[in-house]
Parts: structure tokens; sequence; C-alpha cells
């Protein structure tokens, strides 16, 4: 089944090349094409790691449990549809087969972010996706033991300037935020994301200023400015949102909050964390009436001496 390797390899070209033209339509068939070949790559990386299996026992994304002909559970393909990237994810987990770096939630938010620009994806998130999806075709090619700049020629060159220019934008980018106190805690970096473009390149204009409050946000990618409280946000989003998820599937108290200082959404309360990062307040305060220490999920809405709790009781007697 080597034309699913050579599919693989065709549709990253027609993507690279996509990405280059200058048609206004195209990138977003660039990415499609892209991710498709990205994707197929993956699965030929199960199909080496499975020789003489049939390919649908591989790929399927669905089975059912059958008992054969001698009275044995064997399980067998549902349908004909195929693995996703996330499915890919895990399967690779099953086949003992290790993932190559870069992640696959940069790829997948992208791809669904850009399926809503439609036509007005900007070049500059579409190199971001190339950029991120490079380790994974690095990593894809290694385990299929095949050179890719040998498979994709002139297309891997452009992936690699891509690669190499994006980097260089992002750590300008990045680099502005260095006077900002707290951005050594922001190290999920490559999740921030532009809310009008889905690009992760946002600066601020003023790279000597350490005031949260005072920060002029912009992205670079589609030149949208950011106010502070929106670009303070976005920061602590990136670095906690994972976290935030997490806790609210375990019916865990929220990781971010609105601030009971500066009410915006960027007062954080995990295990380590316990700030506002635009206003740097935190909650340092027992309940009046019962004595424990408040948190942000704790404290009254109400009256911030007492919890919640407490003044729901004490509201309930008067
Ligand atoms: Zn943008
Ligand atoms: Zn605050
Ligand atoms: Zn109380």
């Amino acid at each position: 089944m080597t034309d699913i390797f050579e599919n693989a390899v065709l549709s990253i070209q027609v993507g690279i090349e996509d990405f280059q033209s200058n048609d206004e339509r195209r990138p977003v068939s660039a990415l499609r094409n892209f991710y498709a070949g990205v994707l197929l790559l993956g699965k030929q990386c199960l199909l080496n790691a499975a020789p003489g299996a049939d390919p649908m026992e591989v790929l399927a994304s669905k089975f059912v449990p059958v008992l054969n002909d001698d009275g044995e559970l064997v399980h067998e393909p549902k349908g004909y549809q195929t693995i996703d990237l996330a499915e890919l994810r895990e399967r690779f987990k099953s086949f003992k087969l290790a993932w190559p770096a870069g992640s696959i939630k940069d790829l997948q938010k992208l791809r669904n972010d850009f399926e809503h620009y439609h036509s007005q994806a900007p070049k500059e998130a579409i190199r971001q996706a190339i950029a991120g999806c490079f380790p994974l075709v690095e990593g894809f090619f290694a385990i299929l033991g095949r050179s890719p700049k040998a498979s994709l020629g002139d297309a891997w060159d452009v992936m690699l300037a891509e690669k190499a220019f994006f980097d260089k934008l992002k750590g300008e980018c990045d680099g502005t935020f260095n006077e900002i106190d707290w951005w050594g805690e922001i190290t999920d970096r490559s999740q921030i994301r532009c809310p009008t473009c889905g690009s992760s390149l946002i600066y601020q204009a003023d790279a000597d200023n350490s005031d949260p409050a005072e920060i002029k946000g912009q992205c670079k990618a589609c030149g949208d400015e950011i106010a502070a409280e929106q670009t303070v946000e976005i920061l602590v989003e990136a670095q906690f949102a994972e976290d935030a998820y997490l806790a609210a599937k375990e019916g865990l108290n929220p990781v971010i909050h609105s601030c009971p200082e500066c009410a915006n959404e960027t007062y954080v309360e995990t295990g380590e964390t316990v700030k506002c990062f635009f206003c740097d307040y935190s909650i340092d305060a027992s309940c009046a009436r019962c004595g424990t220490s408040l948190t942000a999920s704790t404290i009254s809405v109400n009256n911030p001496h007492i919890c919640d709790y407490c003044h729901h009781v004490s509201s309930r007697d008067d």
C-alpha cells in the first residue's frame, strides 16, 4: 500500500504550491491539502509497523467485536471511515510508536480555525500552520526511514524556509514581553492566539513596558490592535486554558476567574499560581463568619468579607 505514501507526498506538495500561489482562493485549499498529506504520512507509519495486516484493520476508525466461525472473539472494522488526527495519535500509542515532537493540538485548532476563515486566511497564519506541522512531518519521515528532501523535493525547501522565518518572527514577538514580570510563567507560548486571525504572533508595541495595564497589544499577522486587558486575557488563556478545561471536566474549582479587583478574566487560581495577571491582586483574607481562607471560588460576590456559603446561610436567616 505504497500509494498512501505517494498520496501523502503529493498532498503536501500541492499544499505548498497553493501556499506559494498568489491566488486568493488558494490559502484554505493549501491547508486542507497540507493537513491531508500530514495525516496520510502518519497513517503510512502505522501501516509500516504492521506490515502484513489489512490496511483497514489498521486504519479504521471504528471496530466491532465479532465471534468468528470458530467462536473466537475478533474485532472487525465497522464502516469505511478511517482515523482522524486525534485517533492517529492514540493509535501511535497502542502501536508503541513514539509520537514526533510537535503539537497535534496546535494542528487541529489551526485547522478548525481556518475552516472558519473561508477565503480570507492570512498568509502569516498559514505560515504558522506549516511551521507547526514541521516537526511532525520530519518525525513521520524519520519513522518511515525516508528522506523528506528526496521525497518532497522543492516543497521541503519551502517548508524549511517558512519554519525558519516563522520562528524568527515568533521569537521577536515573544521577546517584546520580556519586561513583564510574569512573562516567564507563560511557557505555552505557541498557544497564544489572535482573536481575529488565530495567529500566535502577538507582541506589545513598547518592548520596554513592564506594566501589564499599559500593554499595547498587536497582531503581527493581521495587524489588529489589542487592548491591554484583552492581551493579558489572551496570554492567561494560552497558559491556563488546558488546566481550566481539565478542572471543569473533573468537576474541580475553575482555574481562570473574573478578578474580584479589576473584573478582567485574568485571575488565576491553581495549586501554584494565585493572582491576577492584570492588576496583581490576590485574595488574602479569611471568611469573617467561619474563618476559612477565601479563594476566588469561595468568596461571596455580594460580600467580599465572607464566603459564599456563609452569605447563603446568613441571608437565609434574615
Ligand atoms: Zn491577527
Ligand atoms: Zn485583577
Ligand atoms: Zn464562611
